[in-house]
């Protein structure tokens, strides 16, 4: 089998624009007991009305079929089950002809798509911490406020439509959550995330002592404003971890394309457990 087989057990609204789809089945555990690392997944998707036509993994990676190279998506792992039992994932619903957006739009229980792989890497460690994006990194902000311990300090931007689309998170006592409300503008249109990030004052002390750490995910205009910031205040780039998450008018596979946003490629070449011709884990496949 090529690719761990995800089945949709239950579809919940977290607000009117952000799905969660709870995945259960066998291709789960295989994609958890792939290792601890992985807090992005390579979605693979059907044609719309079709069975699921999982493309072949063969002695130089994938052999995609005309068309599947196009229908594979990167998304976050906002949860896995202790027991590997489930694993959710948050889908943006954007508007317009999409592949991953409008699977979820219609997506129900026994529907199934595919895991082909995954990897990424997550905000580093620092006393002080800046976590920004849009509605696309809120499942991966979310994520990394869980794992920070009590005495985690910093800043969080996470720029959405309105309040309608805030989120109930977990912010530990020493991190600022801002809500940036984009108030009726379309998602990638704004400057609001910019500004903010313009506008951040970072604590000298720990600026000083290198104990600062930068994390942005959003639409690439405001990734390309993130680091040319960073840049004029002299970071040091092992501070940060900035990626291009969408691109406004382009799909993901286009974008990836277009500008190594994300190493999609690097990341597909993942080979998880289960898989044909597993021979030994990529390792060092991450951002
Ligand atoms: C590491 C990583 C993690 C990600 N995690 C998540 C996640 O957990 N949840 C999530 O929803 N997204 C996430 N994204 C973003 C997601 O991969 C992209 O939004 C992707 O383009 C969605 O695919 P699609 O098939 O819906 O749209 P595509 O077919 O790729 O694009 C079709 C059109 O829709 C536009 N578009 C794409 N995304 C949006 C959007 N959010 N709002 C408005 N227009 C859009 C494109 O510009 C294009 O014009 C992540 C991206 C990366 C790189």
């Amino acid at each position: 089998m090529s690719g761990h087989l995800l089945t949709v057990e239950r579809i919940e609204d977290l607000t009117p624009r952000m799905r969660r789809v709870h995945f259960g089945g066998p291709g789960v555990a295989g994609y958890v007991h792939a290792g601890p690392h992985l807090p992005n997944v390579k979605l693979y998707f059907p044609v719309p009305g079709r069975p699921l036509d999982l493309p072949e993994r063969g002695e130089r990676g994938w052999a995609w079929a005309p068309g599947q190279r196009e229908r594979v998506r990167t998304y976050t792992v906002r949860s896995l089950a202790a027991d590997a039992a489930s694993m959710a994932v948050d889908f943006v619903r954007h508007s317009g002809p999409s592949v991953a957006a409008s699977w979820a739009e219609t997506a129900a229980p026994g529907d199934q798509i595919a895991a082909l792989a995954g990897g990424g890497a997550v905000a580093g460690d620092a006393h002080w911490i800046l976590l920004a994006g849009d509605e696309t990194a809120l499942p991966a902000i979310a994520g990394t406020l869980e794992r920070c311990g009590p005495r985690q300090r910093g800043l969080a931007l996470i720029e959405v439509a309105g309040p309608e689309e805030e989120q109930d998170l977990y912010v530990p006592k020493g991190v600022e959550l801002r809500w940036l409300h984009r108030r009726g503008a379309e998602a990638g249109t704004t400057t609001l995330l910019s500004d903010a990030l313009a506008a951040v004052e970072y604590p000298p002390a720990e600026l000083a002592s290198g104990q600062v750490q930068v994390w942005v995910s959003a639409e690439s205009a405001v990734v390309r404003f993130a680091r040319s910031d960073l840049k004029r205040r002299g970071f040091d780039r092992r501070q940060q971890l900035i990626i291009g998450y969408w691109n406004r008018g382009i799909n993901e596979v286009a974008y990836g394309r277009a500008t190594d946003h994300d190493r999609v490629d690097g990341e597909l070449d993942t080979i998880l457990p289960g898989q044909d011709h597993t021979r030994k884990q990529a390792s060092g496949n991450g951002r």
